[in-house]
């Protein structure tokens, strides 16, 4: 791994300590985990070299080999997730659910279907993009994983996202919003406004669960989207 490269991952790694360090100063301590259980791994991997530079499929196989967390006897049904290596655009999700759990497919059921049809109206597929999970065991009865469980697996996420360096990453939802950039402010308030992670630009936006359980929501999330699309063909305009 070059010197630059390393240099900038052990940056971004103290700044997400950092961030943890802030959430638990802000109360959320229940939310989120401890810094130093979260990120000690990440940083091994950076002295080891193998941040920043490996394959998906080498991420995906530790994932499947993974232990480190009480969801690890659900690991038959961990998701890495799935797309383009080389996405420039990148969805998070916060975990795997039932119907995801059930078929074994990420991003599956009536959400994954609604995705699929806000991708189909972005111009794009699936195979176009790259899904992606916080914490890729289902966290079974309980609607989200807890802080353990972030703590454990978020180090997978920031491998991945330094795999595919999107130009974009889009956050589904609250789970996923907040955990990312470090709030616990609502959905509401987040959707719609820019923000960076990693030095990528971030649209957090409503998860499309939520938008089949409120419809009416459809109209933000298009507009979310459009800025979306605007910034991606900025971008693709700038490499012309
Ligand atoms: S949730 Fe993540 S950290 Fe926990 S066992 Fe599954 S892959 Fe490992």
């Amino acid at each position: 791994m070059p010197n630059e490269l390393k240099t900038e991952l052990q940056t971004a790694v103290g700044e997400a300590r950092g961030m943890l360090e802030d959430l638990q100063r802000l109360g959320l301590g229940e939310i989120y985990p401890d810094p130093g259980s979260i990120l000690d791994s990440t940083s091994d991997l950076i002295a080891s070299g193998q941040l920043g530079t490996e394959n998906l499929m080498k991420i995906e196989a530790d994932v499947v080999d993974c232990r480190r967390c009480s969801l690890a006897a659900e690991n038959t049904k961990a998701l890495c997730g799935v797309g383009h290596p080389d996405a420039q655009l990148v969805f998070i999700d916060g975990s795997p659910g039932p119907e995801e759990e059930q078929s074994g497919e990420p991003f599956a059921g009536a959400a994954g279907e609604l995705l699929d049809r806000i991708l189909n109206a972005m111009g794009l597929a699936r195979s176009d993009v790259y899904l992606l999970y916080v914490v890729k065991c289902p966290p079974g009865d309980v609607q989200h994983p807890g802080i353990d469980e972030i703590a454990a697996c978020v180090p997978f996420l920031i491998r991945q996202i330094e795999s595919i360096r999107p130009e974009i990453i889009v956050t589904l939802g609250s789970f996923a919003s907040q955990t990312l950039l470090q709030s616990d402010q609502p959905i509401a308030q987040m959707r719609g406004h820019w923000q960076q992670y990693r030095n990528i630009s971030l649209m957090p936006t409503l998860h499309p669960s939520d938008l089949l359980n409120n419809p009416l929501g459809k109209r933000e999330a298009w507009d979310d989207m459009k800025q979306v699309i605007k910034r991606l063909r900025e971008g693709q305009d700038d490499n012309c």
